[in-house]
């Protein structure tokens, strides 16, 4: 540590990770994480709720906001996720506003940018997967995105492969307001291990099931039991919303399940670092989407 390090203030602040869905906001908070606290996988809307990721640079504590996507709701659910998206850049002392380089500027994207227009908001722009875009392209959209008067800074980084993500890190450590950290040093989410734990399994489930069969699944965290070995039980539901999509989650003679179940089971026992006895029950439960408990869950404004 410098000796300036060792004079200066505490820092803490909350950063917003805002962005079209599939962005790539969930890599990101993890990757300055350290470890996973947000789901993710190449399916939209994949993050239903808003999820704190904390880092620490030296004296400062950064608490990342990732936030499900930004996109035209059509259900209830869209609804509350993209307003808890919002709500995320109200609460946040910086945003960002990430842009998957490659896709460009989509609707949903441009959408996000005509609002911070009309809201006076300003960000400093994300540009991510620059890992899979040729540098002429990279340089064109970075113009006419700079054009747009929304933005203060410009980072380029591959969330996926860390490119760029120190610098961005930096930058933001540095302009932290001063002032003490919020959560204790070893924290790195605001989500209880209960919940994460039924992240996983929806992670899972998202990795493995066809087209729209995840957005009619939700899972939830039953029972958990901790026994005197330092292992773990764990039962979990997941809901469906019609009887004929339980049958393709169970598979032919249970082997969807059990992959999804192998799956969750074992990176849940790398995060937690413990055995972990995982028990995966279906159920179908019509309309959890219309379900106020689902919300409260996560978070979320059933009335949105
Ligand atoms: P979110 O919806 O914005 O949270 O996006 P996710 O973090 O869930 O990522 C969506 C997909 O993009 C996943 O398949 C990620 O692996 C992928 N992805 C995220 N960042 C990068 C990146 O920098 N490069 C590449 N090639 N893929 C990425
Ligand atoms: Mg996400």
């Amino acid at each position: 540590m410098t000796s300036e390090a060792a004079h200066s203030p505490d820092r803490c602040g909350f950063i917003a990770v805002l962005g079209a869905p599939n962005a790539g906001k969930s890599t990101l908070v993890n990757r300055v994480v350290g470890t996973k606290v947000s789901i993710v996988s190449p399916k939209v809307q994949t993050t239903r709720a808003r999820v704190m990721g904390i880092a620490v640079q030296d004296r400062t504590q950064l608490v990342f906001i990732d936030t499900p996507g930004i996109f035209e709701p059509r259900r209830r659910l869209d609804r509350a996720m993209v307003a808890a998206a919002w709500g995320g850049a109200g609460d946040a002392d910086i945003t960002l506003l990430l842009i998957d380089a490659e896709r460009g500027i989509d609707r949903d994207t441009r959408a996000i940018i005509e609002r911070m227009k009309d809201e006076n908001k300003h960000a400093h722009l994300v540009l991510n997967k620059v890992d899979k875009i040729k540098k002429p392209a990279l340089l064109e959209l970075t113009t006419t995105l700079n054009n747009m008067g929304v933005f203060d800074e410009i980072f380029m980084i591959s969330a996926l492969k860390g490119d760029g993500v120190d610098d961005l890190v930096s930058f933001l450590a540095g302009h932290m307001p001063e002032g003490p950290w919020h959560f204790p040093e070893d924290q790195v989410s605001d989500m209880t291990e209960r919940l994460l734990a039924a992240e996983i399994t929806r992670e899972k489930l998202y990795l493995q099931l066809r087209q729209e069969l995840p957005y009619a699944t939700t899972v939830e965290t039953e029972t958990w039991e901790d026994y005197d070995n330092g292992s773990v039980k764990i039962e979990q539901v997941i809901f469906v919303e019609r009887d004929s999509q339980k049958s393709i989650i169970l598979g032919k003679g249970g082997q969807q399940i059990k992959t999804i179940g192998a799956d969750a089971r074992k990176e849940l026992e790398e995060i937690l670092d413990r055995r972990v006895h995982l028990f995966l029950f279906v159920k179908v439960r019509e309309k959890w989407g219309d379900d106020p408990d689902r919300y409260r869950d996560w978070g979320l404004d059933f009335d949105a």
